[in-house]
C-alpha cells in the first residue's frame, strides 16, 4: 500500500517500531524529559518565542481547534474567520457553539485571499482573526504575510491552524506575530492520529490565564500548569508522544525544519511536473507543498479514488460534499519518495490506457 492521503500519512521505520512496543507508565521523570524535549523542538520548528508554551492535547486536530476557541476568545471579542472550505467552516461552527461574535470571510473553493477583500474590515473594532494557513479541503495556502500585516495594523489576536502546513510550508510564528499555532500528529509530523499540539505565545498564555473556561478536559490553564513539570493533566496518548519525539529528533538531526520543508516541497514539485500530460487540472490559486488538488477533465474524482484503492493498492484523498466528483487530492506529506510518485503516475497512465481517466 502507498498512501498519498492528506492524513493520516505514512510513518517511517523508527516511528513504526515505537508503535509495536509496550506502552510505558508516564508519571515519571523520564517521560517528563521527553515532553520537555518535544516542547523545545516544537518551539524551535515553529519559530516561537523563547517563553512560549506548548500543549500536547490527546485528541485529533479538531480538539485543539475547539480548545483554542474556548480558551482564548469570549463574548467580548469580535473575530474574523476565513472560511474557504470545510476546515474554515469548522471554526465558524466553533464560534457559534461558544457564542463568540464573528464575521466570516467566505471564499470560493480554490480562491486565494486577496488584499482588497480584507480592506473593508480595517478599523471595524475586531479583536481576533482565525485562519487555517492551508485550507486542506481545497488545497489553498493563504498569504500569511498579508494576514499578519492586517492583524498588526488592527491589533488583532491571530490564531493559526497550521495542522496540514507545519513542516510542509514555511511558517514563522514570531515573525507573523501569531498568538497561537495548532498542528496535529497525523499530517506532516507523520505519526498516527490522536495528538494535537498547540503552541502558545506569551500573550496568549496571559489571555488564557485571565479567563475562566468552563471545561475540564479542554482547560488550557491546567494543561499549561502541568506542562511546567513535563506532564499532562490526564493520561495522554503516551505512545504517540514517544513517536512525535522520535520524529522531531530525527528532523532536528537531519538538518532541521528548513530541510524537511524542502524535502516535502521537492516531492510536490516532482509530482506536479510528472502529471503535465495527464487529463487533470490543478485547481488552487495558491498551492501548499502539502497537497495537490486536482480536477479530472472527464471522469468522477471519487471514482479515481475508488479505482486506485481497490485495484492498485494506492490511496489518494477524495473530497466530500459538493466537491466529491470534482476534486481529488494527492498528498506529499509523510514517508513518501519520488519512486512512490512514479508508482502513482504509472497507475494513472494505466487507468488512462484502459479508458478510466
Ligand atoms: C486535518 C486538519 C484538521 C484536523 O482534523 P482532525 O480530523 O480533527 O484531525 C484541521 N484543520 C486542517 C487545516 C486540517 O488539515
Amino acid at each position: 500500500m502507498v498512501n498519498f492521503a492528506a492524513g493520516p500519512v505514512m510513518s517511517n521505520e523508527g516511528v513504526l517500531r515505537i508503535g509495536a512496543e509496550q506502552v510505558p507508565y508516564f508519571r515519571t521523570a523520564e517521560f517528563s524529559e521527553i515532553m520537555f524535549e518535544n516542547e523545545k523542538l516544537m518551539k524551535k520548528f515553529a519559530y516561537a518565542e523563547e517563553d512560549a508554551k506548548v500543549v500536547f492535547l490527546t485528541g485529533s486536530g479538531t480538539a485543539s481547534m475547539e480548545a483554542v476557541v474556548m480558551n482564548v476568545f469570549d463574548r467580548t471579542d469580535k473575530v474574523l474567520v476565513v472560511n474557504g472550505g470545510s476546515f474554515g467552516q469548522r471554526f465558524t461552527r466553533l464560534c457559534e457553539i461558544y457564542n463568540i461574535p464573528f464575521t466570516e470571510i467566505r471564499l470560493e473553493a480554490g480562491k486565494a485571499l486577496k488584499p482588497d477583500l480584507l480592506e473593508q474590515y480595517n478599523g471595524q473594532g475586531y479583536t481576533g482573526f482565525i485562519v487555517n494557513v492551508h485550507e486542506t479541503s481545497t488545497g489553498v495556502l493563504y498569504d500569511m504575510d498579508l494576514i499578519s500585516q492586517f492583524c498588526n495594523k488592527n491589533n488583532l489576536f491571530l490564531v493559526v491552524d497550521a495542522i496540514s502546513s507545519f513542516l510542509a510550508d514555511e511558517f514563522n510564528m514570531c515573525k507573523l506575530g501569531a498568538g497561537v499555532m495548532i498542528t496535529g500528529s497525523q499530517k506532516a509530523l507523520a505519526c498516527p492520529p490522536g495528538v494535537s499540539v498547540i503552541v502558545l505565545s506569551c500573550e496568549s498564555v496571559k489571555r488564557i490565564e485571565e479567563k475562566d473556561v468552563k471545561s475540564m478536559y479542554f482547560n488550557l490553564k491546567d494543561a499549561i500548569d502541568n506542562a511546567k513539570r513535563g506532564q499532562t493533566p490526564f493520561t495522554p496518548a503516551v505512545q504517540i508522544l514517544l513517536q512525535i519525539n522520535e520524529r522531531l529528533k530525527e528532523i532536528d538531526k537531519s538538518g532541521g525544519v528548513i530541510k524537511e520543508i524542502k524535502r516535502v516541497s521537492s516531492l510536490a514539485s516532482d509530482f506536479r511536473n510528472k502529471i503535465k500530460n495527464l487529463p487533470f487540472k490543478i485547481v488552487s490559486e495558491s498551492l501548499s507543498n502539502a497537497v495537490t488538488p486536482l480536477h479530472p477533465f472527464s471522469v468522477s474524482a471519487y471514482n479515481i479514488f475508488l479505482e486506485l484503492k481497490d485495484n492498485y493498492g494506492i490511496w489518494i484523498c477524495p473530497n466530500g460534499g459538493e466537491l466529491k466528483d470534482k476534486i481529488f487530492r494527492v498528498g506529499h506529506m509523510g514517508c513518501l519518495t519520488a519512486d512512490d510518485n512514479d508508482k502513482l503516475i504509472w497507475a494513472f497512465n494505466d487507468m488512462k490506457s484502459k479508458g478510466l481517466l
